[in-house]
């Protein structure tokens, strides 16, 4: 191999090497940054061969108390330790503790007075005076009957056993608990709880991390035994369900689960209906009326009725009761399963919901479905609650209801939306169970990037989110900022919103239209999706995932996006217009033709805009040293025919905001057309603050534009032209104002 060539290469493009400020590596890979590879867990993303998990099946017979809002159960674990490690103890969740009185307050949300306090925030404040609120738990005992020893630490419960849990083997042990049910409206960040109604002296309950749970054990945390603070959500197994629901007679259930008992439990009508809904594939049958619903909401029966509920490979179960429910329910048809979508309302949630809950069950498990792989299970419920949306296996609790019967456009939007996002969650977390305590962005972000496109496909007249939609979050006080590899509870309650949903959604956009492309991306997508399908993922898992599917270096991508608050700010700083002629043709009279810039040939300093016309440049044979033995394989006379007379456009682009991403260059021509050029990521590999690129055009440049189509959230698009648009100064708006209001 000869390097003869070499000393030309370096020269051409030594001045872009040449960096102003410190390199920052940030091509490196980021192993260093995630977890390594091992058995459990390879290095292309996928789950490894020794990859295990922990399993609990369930058996609850539960009864609700209409009376005192209380709730009783008693559960038999099955719990199947398929790690390599003994296990001495097991950690069992108590969520229900968080509300308690003598729980540690984990200083979250009680910032100082201002003038004034509401009787709602006081009651933030003294957490809940006089009500008892957290689990009782009446007995531990294993199958032999025999009890166990436990500690309880806030929201954990240790059991103890007398002999460890060997690798391989399982454990069956049951446990009583009782516990009052909380008003949603008097704890903040409430996702279950009742919602009692005066008018009818009725109450809808929503009933969820009701019953003691198995905490995970995994290969990355050991036990996820981390308290519950509110924000940072759940971390479970998958298993199977029995449950058992009493609750008054009158009542209607709605639950996680295939009804095993419906003879028992619903009339003869509404069994009929049920049957119809199930070939009803373009619009909902009415299982309950409205008027059916008001005349169950005066009959108040004392007696009780019991209904049972089974639901296979399943991390959670919740249900939702209540006198009050109007029930649609028609059938979807995927792929490979024909799925029956149902919603549950009360009257107050007229006429929207009727109109829409149902079908937006529909739009999501099909936008869903074909982004991922198909809704697995049989039912899929969307009910009514007052606010805010919350997710579990088969069923979700969303929030939106009109006043007087209307509701505004961009709440009926926004209630779709959360519909849509609720039923989501199917997918991440509750089957790509990845550990929401820890990673809230791994299933909010994934969740709501395939929300915003259902959205996008399905209500495409409605405001989705866009990169564009994240520039406000990103231009914030980096004092405030945090990375999106941040653990859930470490995030501010004004930011997550941002932080852990727009912001990974934003990025998995962009890498979807902007950086990968559509098909490679869907498939790499749908790739992670499947490889962990009722696993437990972590990030590093996705991130290697979508290098692995792709072929295409991310790291870069990651360690900006996800691990820093920079954020894109691309400046055009100048563009330099030359015109190219062959050495051989009289230079000096093609001069004289053009107008031509002090200094020529490449000498004068940076013009404001395209005015004075173009500098000419030279284009000299090449000398027959550069090209050794490789001369006779071009026409050098061909190719400065060819180029003679062209535009050269010398641009240069400063990185301001320390995010390197892709750039998008669109001429505007002089003849009104335009064209786009796409620089990668990669021009920022040899420097990260400033490159300069040269591009051939055949017409005159009128403006050149970055980002022209808002593809990678610029902060700031003032300084993304050339000619520079003038923006109006303060001033002269005020001018321009006063002299319109004259006029
Ligand atoms: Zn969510």
């Amino acid at each position: 191999m000869t390097y003869k060539i070499l000393p030309f290469c370096l020269l051409f493009f030594v001045q872009s090497y040449t960096q102003t400020q410190p390199w920052q590596g940030k091509f490196e890979p980021i192993d260093n940054m995630i977890a390594p590879p091992n058995s459990y867990r390879t290095a292309s993303g996928a789950p490894g061969k020794a990859y295990w998990q922990q399993r609990a099946d369930y058996k609850i017979q539960v009864v609700l108390d209409e009376r005192t809002n209380t709730i009783s159960g008693n559960e038999t674990i099955t719990y199947y330790n398929n790690s390599p490690d003994d296990l001495s103890y097991l950690w069992i969740q108590l969520e229900q503790n968080v509300n308690g009185k003598g729980n540690d307050d984990f200083g979250q949300f009680n910032n100082g007075l201002k003038d004034g306090i509401t009787a709602r925030q006081m009651q933030f404040l003294t957490r809940a005076i006089d009500f008892p609120a957290g689990y009782s738990i009446k007995y531990i005992k294993d199958s032999n009957g025999q009890a166990m020893k436990s500690m309880v630490n806030n929201t954990m419960m240790k059991v103890l056993l007398d002999a460890p849990l060997k690798s391989g083997e399982s454990l069956t042990f049951s446990i009583g608990w009782s516990y009052p049910i909380t008003d949603r409206s008097m704890f903040l960040l409430s996702r279950e709880g009742y919602e009692y109604f005066p008018d009818d002296d009725n109450t809808v309950y929503l009933i969820a991390h009701w019953f003691p749970r198995m905490a995970v054990y995994n290969d990355t945390e050991g036990w996820q035994n981390q308290q519950f603070q509110r924000l940072g959500e759940f971390a479970l197994e998958f298993g199977d369900y029995e449950v058992e629901i009493t609750v008054p007679e009158d009542h209607l259930v709605a639950s996680t689960g295939s009804l095993l008992n419906p003879e028992s439990v619903l009339s003869n009508t509404q069994r009929e209906r049920l049957e119809r809904a199930r070939t009803s594939f373009d619009s909902p049958v009415m299982i309950v009326t409205r008027s059916e619903a008001e005349a169950n909401e005066k009959t108040k029966s004392k007696r009780q009725k019991t209904w049972v509920f089974k639901a296979e490979n399943v991390r959670d179960f919740a249900f939702a009761s209540s006198r009050k429910f109007i029930w649609d329910a028609q059938a979807v048809a995927l792929a490979s399963n024909t799925v029956m979508a149902m919603s549950f309302y009360p009257k107050e949630g007229l006429p929207v919901w009727q109109e829409e809950s149902t079908k937006a069950i529909k739009n999501a498990l099909e936008v869903y479905s074909e982004a991922t792989f198909d809704y697995p299970y049989p039912v899929c419920i969307s009910v009514n609650t007052s606010n805010i949306g919350m997710e579990f296996p088969m069923i979700s609790f969303n929030g939106g209801r009109p006043k007087n019967g209307k509701m505004s456009k961009n709440a009926r939007a926004g209630m779709i939306g959360t519909i849509i996002h609720e039923v989501g969650h199917n997918w991440f977390p509750m089957i790509v169970s990845s550990d929401e305590r820890k990673w809230m962005w791994m299933d909010e972000g994934l969740n709501t990037f395939i929300h915003q496109r259902t959205v996008a496909e399905r209500y495409p007249d409605f405001n989705s989110t866009t990169p564009k939609s994240i520039v406000p979050f990103m231009s914030g006080d980096k004092n405030i900022l945090r990375p999106i590899m941040t653990t859930s509870d470490s995030e501010i309650l004004t930011q997550f919103g941002a932080n852990f949903y727009q912001k990974p959604t934003v990025g998995l956009q962009m890498l979807r239209h902007s950086i990968i492309g559509k098909e490679l991306f869907d498939a790499a997508f749908k790739e992670y999706a499947n490889r962990w399908k009722y696993k437990h993922p972590n990030p590093a898992d996705l991130f290697r995932t979508l290098e692995d599917a792709t072929a295409t270096d991310l790291d870069w991508f990651f360690r900006g996006w996800f691990f820093t608050t920079d954020h894109v700010d691309m400046e055009l700083s100048h563009v330099k217009w030359f015109k190219v002629y062959e050495a051989e043709q009289n230079i000096e009279q093609k001069k004289q033709n053009i107008q031509v810039k002090a200094g020529g040939e490449g000498k004068a300093p940076a013009s404001k805009d395209f005015s004075n016309g173009p500098e000419v440049i030279r284009m000299n044979a090449t000398p027959d040293n550069a090209y050794g033995g490789f001369l006779s394989r071009l026409d050098e006379e061909a190719v400065r025919q060819n180029l003679s007379g062209k535009n050269l456009y010398e641009i240069t682009i400063k990185n301001l905001g320390g995010l390197v991403m892709p750039v998008t260059v669109e001429w505007i021509y002089t003849d009104g057309t335009s064209e786009i050029d796409r620089l990668p990521a990669e021009i920022w590999r040899k420097n990260e603050y400033v490159v300069t690129r040269t591009f051939v055009k055949t017409k005159e440049v009128k403006t050149v534009n970055l980002d022209p189509n808002f593809e990678f959230a610029d902060t700031n698009m003032e300084n993304n032209s050339f000619p520079k648009t003038q923006k109006e100064s303060d001033f002269e708006k005020f001018k321009r104002e006063a002299g319109d209001s004259n006029k």
